[in-house]
């Protein structure tokens, strides 16, 4: 249920009603928006006598969330989340531009990458140390070495670093040299670890799952969101569908949907949802017209010998390229680079 305390409550009343919704057994979370609390009380329908609670003298109005996701509603949470790292804001008016290769490789792989991403314009350094990989014999990530490699270019140049991780027991090791912690579309229904996730500090990138709905995708928000962390960044990376001319298809209408039905920053992967280098770039511009907060892209100065997803990494010249074409469309929907 939703309940909306009226503008002025004092704070020592608004607590008091927290706790009397928490005794009741439920689970209650709070946000504030417009000089109002608005609360998130979650539990067995029974537990709580709803007309009575709209009599209480704090009480404007009592509702229902109309989604089974609660607190990634924006039913619940009107406004845009903006999501800081460091001097970078994920969902406000600039694009958070995300780039670099599918995997950390090596020092200089890492270091030239980075270089070129950011004097191009982006934010954010992406680069895998643990990879899920669909083969057991493929390259599987440099792991810790490879997290070390990535903070370092990235310090080196400015940037902020996002990175998957695959297990519950590796997030705090994740969390300590990365700014924004990766949950793989293969990952998004792992509930042990989107739970992991809920209890730290750092925003979390949630991907789309393989095959999974945008009501599946923002239930796993809920799942980060319940245990504590609100900071989860949606990112749509391409669905399964019949189609074989492209590695995945690549939902945009997600964007304007997710928009709609939650207030979290929604971001576009055109690298895994399309699967083919000279397909990003026009998916990537699409995806800012569509409205997405940013953009998270595989960059490779030498695609041909990437050890990972290399055909549908771009060149850093292709980068540099593609983010002035962003540039002007990002003008033209209200958001700037
Ligand atoms: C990746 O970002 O390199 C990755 C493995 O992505 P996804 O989980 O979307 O396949
Ligand atoms: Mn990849």
């Amino acid at each position: 249920m939703l309940v909306i305390l009226k503008p002025g409550t004092p704070e020592s009343v608004a607590a008091g009603v927290l706790s009397r919704l928490r005794m009741a057994g439920l689970a209650v979370h709070r946000t504030d928006h417009a000089g109002q609390v608005r609360i998130a009380a979650v539990g067995e329908p029974g537990a709580m006598d709803w007309a009575e609670v709209a009599t209480w003298a704090a009480v404007e109005s009592v509702s229902k969330l109309p989604r089974p996701f609660k607190l990634a509603s924006r039913a619940f949470h009107p406004h845009d989340t903006v999501i800081s790292v460091g001097s970078v804001a994920i969902g406000g008016p600039q694009l958070a531009l995300m780039a670099g290769p599918c995997s950390v490789e090596g020092e200089a792989q890492v270091f030239t990458i980075a270089e070129a991403v950011a004097a191009a314009g982006a934010t954010v350094l992406r680069g895998g140390a643990y990879k899920p990989r669909t083969s057991p014999y493929a390259f599987q990530g440099l792991g810790e070495e490879g997290l070390k490699l990535l903070r370092r270019a990235a310090d080196a140049h400015g940037l902020a670093v996002v990175s998957e991780v695959m297990e519950p027991q590796l997030v705090s090791l994740l969390a300590r040299y990365a700014d924004i912690l990766q949950i793989g579309a293969r990952n998004m229904q792992n509930y042990a670890l989107l739970r992991e996730v809920g209890h730290i500090e750092k925003p979390v990138l949630l991907k789309r799952g393989l095959s999974s709905t945008i009501e599946e995708w923002l239930l796993s928000a809920e799942h980060v969101m319940a245990h504590g962390n609100r900071q989860v960044i949606l990112c749509e990376r391409g669905i399964r569908t019949f189609e074989t001319y492209t590695r995945n298809t690549l939902d945009l209408t997600a964007v304007p949907v997710v928009k709609e039905l939650s207030h979290l920053p929604v971001i576009v992967d055109p690298s895994h949802g399309t699967g083919i280098r000279d397909k990003v770039a026009p998916m990537a511009r699409a995806a800012v017209a569509a409205g997405a907060d940013g953009l998270l892209v595989e960059v490779h100065h030498d695609p041909e010998r990437a050890l990972s997803d290399g055909a549908q990494s771009l060149r850093t010249a292709q980068f540099a390229e593609l983010v002035g074409q962003i540039r002007t469309i990002a003008e033209v929907v209200g958001r700037r680079v």
